[in-house]
């Protein structure tokens, strides 16, 4: 079979070479720096997401599991206040770390996917509309949370303002997320830590000054002793909620991952979205409007949820994260709070791989 193209060895991109070589296929990957693990602004670090990599070896296919640990400490810190759970105890919460170290889930799913017969080439941007225009039709364009595939794509979307600091500390003894809500920031940041490495993350929407980084500074040595060496600055695109957004196809493209909007926190999270997305759009390849159909199974709840948020603007993220560690069942009853409550909860397992067992939580 002719070769297929895929550009970004990030997770998306990665997941989908796995499935496409799997079924015959030639497959290429181009990646723009020289190794993977992305941007080394943004990483190496440790996302704060909890998920359950078992179910997602349901869905896809793909053992990740040795690319991960179980987590252990979850907390939530709300205006100080902190909750702590045992991950687990409580579900099957792992985490994963991101970036280019040999314990990185990226060097994980590299090593899988060249063992498996995938071509990669190294230092291959592909940069404006005119670079992807050359590319094939049905090429798999899985260029995570940068810019330059956004505006060659003319995919809508919004800038979001970052502060990230690293450290490496042999001393803990467990692998822990903690989500930090308040007033310093109208999203929310995190700490988080496994293989030795400790990651600190404050984000939000609008532009963020010193005074929101050193409140979060603050209330981190607070609530868990934490001081970080220098904290780096960045912004990075996030897809822009739209009639539009999330997509599968861009022209004669397949897109995937953050790309594809496979973002929204309630539905198709960072790291959860790449991973089910990087198989729809393998599945796109030889077959469409299958994957069209599994792509909006997904996403079916995009836009109820996004005007949900926009609507509760103060109380939905740390809703979201309550939801995402603690059952998820829980969190949309108690957002949602109205008869549809049920059936909504249903359809969240039902298309939710990667969450199924956030339920198990008594
Ligand atoms: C600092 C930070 C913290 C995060 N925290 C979390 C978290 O806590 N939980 C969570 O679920 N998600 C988190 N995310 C989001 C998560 O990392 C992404 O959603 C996920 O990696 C998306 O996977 P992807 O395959 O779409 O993109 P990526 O994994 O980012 O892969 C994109 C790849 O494409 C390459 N590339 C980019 N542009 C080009 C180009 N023009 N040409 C060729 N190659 C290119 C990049 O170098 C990279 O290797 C975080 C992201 C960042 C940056």
């Amino acid at each position: 079979m002719p070769e297929t193209i895929i550009v970004g060895a990030g997770l998306a991109g990665c997941v989908a070479a796995i499935n496409l070589v799997r079924e015959g296929r030639d497959v290429l990957v181009l990646e723009r720096e020289s190794r993977v693990g992305g941007s080394s602004l943004y990483h190496p670090g440790v996302a704060g997401t909890p998920i359950d990599l078992k179910a997602y070896e349901k869905y896809a296919g793909i053992d990740l599991l040795p690319g991960g640990a179980m987590g252990h400490d979850a907390n939530i810190i709300v205006d100080g206040k902190k909750i702590t759970a045992n991950l687990e105890k409580h579900v099957d919460g792992y985490l994963v770390e991101q970036g280019p170290r040999s314990t990185s889930i990226n060097t994980y799913l590299y090593e899988l996917a060249r063992k498996e017969g995938v071509k990669f080439e190294f230092n291959q941007p592909v940069i404006g509309e005119a670079d992807f225009a050359k590319l094939p039709p049905d090429s798999i364009i899985a260029t995570g949370l940068y810019f330059e595939g956004y505006d060659a794509l003319n995919i809508p979307y919004l800038t979001s303002f970052h502060f990230i600091s690293r450290m490496t500390r042999d001393d803990l003894e467990s692998n822990h997320v903690s989500i930090y809500f308040g007033d310093f920031t109208s999203d929310y940041a995190y700490t988080s830590s496994m293989n030795g490495l400790v990651f600190a993350h404050v984000f939000q929407r609008d532009p963020i000054g010193k005074a929101t980084l050193e409140a979060f500074k603050e209330k981190m040595y607070e609530a868990e002793g934490f001081e970080f060496p220098e904290f780096l600055h960045f912004t990075f695109p996030v897809p822009a909620a739209s009639l539009n957004n999330p997509r599968l196809f861009a022209g004669n493209k397949i897109i995937t991952g953050s790309l594809a909007s496979c973002i929204e926190p309630f539905m198709f999270f960072g790291l959860h979205g790449a991973f089910v997305s990087g198989k729809i759009a393998a599945t796109a390849v030889s077959d469409k409007e299958k994957a069209y159909r599994e792509f909006l199974k997904c996403n079916r709840l995009y836009k109820t949820i996004y005007l949900a948020k926009k609507a509760t603007k103060r109380f939905m993220y740390p809703a979201l994260h309550l939801g995402m560690m603690f059952g998820m069942d829980r969190a949309a009853n108690m957002m949602v709070q109205m008869p549809m409550a049920p059936r909504f909860t249903r359809n969240f397992k039902a298309i939710m791989p990667g969450y199924q067992n956030y339920t198990k939580m008594s």
